[in-house]
């Protein structure tokens, strides 16, 4: 474990400032021990994965961040005559790598991650989907460590699939360490012609660029980003953070950016569209430390 740890290059809008404590897991064990120190020292815990969902307070964060990165192992079971596959993997692999694993093994299902930063763990967490596909039947078993610092074991009859919420209980769990997956063997053409879809609806966002997605969840029936756009708000800036000329849900670092001007650039932003259009938007994105209105 250590102590005053630096966040600002583990997050990808390269904002914030340190931890009092962060650890490193190994293993699902390992992953208990920092959950059981973090509970002993008294300190809040926050999970870290590929922190491209997050946004990491400036000021020194009195809590222990525990970083799943580690927790990387992959699995491959057939079952039956080879159609049915099952795919144990660690909350800290990384999207990218279980998507290019199922492309090489002909599974199809996880087409809807393509071009999605962060950690297998990170976007269970926060049911991370596009184009209205997601996780939800694909996800057999979730590992975890629970808010007793126990390992435990979550079976699907346990989830709820909620646009953008979390499918597990966060009142008993408080860090994913592994899940199963069960996917389907499908032809290859079919599987690109399905990533070839999902790369062009990120066609219009700031790829590239240092951004956290999008910061708010579409409300019932609308786009968050169509709605900012209508109340002028792509390109407004504050400090080093500029709402996208491209994408207007999306908030960039374009260099200097404190996470204090990228947060009060949000808040103007949801204060414009309550006010022309009468909606409170919700964040998607997560808030590591304290963050306060002016
Ligand atoms: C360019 C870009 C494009 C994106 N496109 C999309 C998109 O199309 N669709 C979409 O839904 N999102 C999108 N995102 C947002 C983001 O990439 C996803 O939400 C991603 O799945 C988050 O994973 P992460 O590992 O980075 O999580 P983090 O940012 O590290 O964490 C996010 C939240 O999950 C929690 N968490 C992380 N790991 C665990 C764990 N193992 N156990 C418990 N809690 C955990 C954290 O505490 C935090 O609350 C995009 C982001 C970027 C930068």
């Amino acid at each position: 474990m250590q102590r005053d740890h630096p966040l600002k290059d583990l997050n990808t809008w390269g904002v914030g400032g340190a931890c009092r404590t962060y650890d490193l897991p190994r293993t699902a064990e390992e992953a208990s021990e920092s959950v059981a120190a973090a509970l002993d020292q008294d300190l809040r815990l926050y999970v870290l994965g590929g922190g491209s969902n997050v946004l990491v307070s400036d000021e020194p964060i009195k809590a222990a961040v525990v970083h799943t990165e580690k927790l990387d192992l992959i699995k491959l079971t057939r079952s039956g005559n080879g159609e049915s596959i099952e795919i144990e993997a660690g909350a800290g692999v990384s999207v990218k790598k279980l998507l290019a694993l199922t492309i090489e093994e002909r599974l199809g299902g996880l087409e809807f991650l393509t071009g999605i930063p962060g950690t297998l763990g990170g976007a269970l967490w926060g049911n991370t989907g596009a184009g209205g596909c997601g996780f939800s039947g694909l996800i057999k078993e979730v590992s975890a460590v629970d808010w007793n610092a126990r390992t435990i074991r979550l079976g699907e009859d346990l989830f709820e699939w909620r646009y953008r919420s979390c499918p597990v209980d966060e009142s008993i769990v408080a860090l994913i360490t592994s899940c199963v997956l069960s996917l389907k063997t499908t032809p290859k053409e079919m599987i690109f012609k399905n990533i070839k879809r999902f790369a062009g609806m990120k066609k219009g966002q700031p790829l590239g660029r240092k951004t956290a997605g999008c910061v708010f969840k579409n409300p019932p029936g609308m786009s968050a980003g169509r709605l900012l756009d209508e109340c002028g708000c792509k390109g407004m800036r504050i400090g080093g953070a500029v709402v996208s000329g491209s994408h207007a849900n999306f908030i960039e670092n374009d260099g200097d950016a404190s996470s204090r001007d990228i947060y009060r650039l949000c808040e103007l932003c949801r204060e414009m569209v309550l006010k022309l259009h009468g909606v409170d938007l919700e964040y998607e994105i997560k808030f590591l430390g304290n963050f306060k209105k002016d």
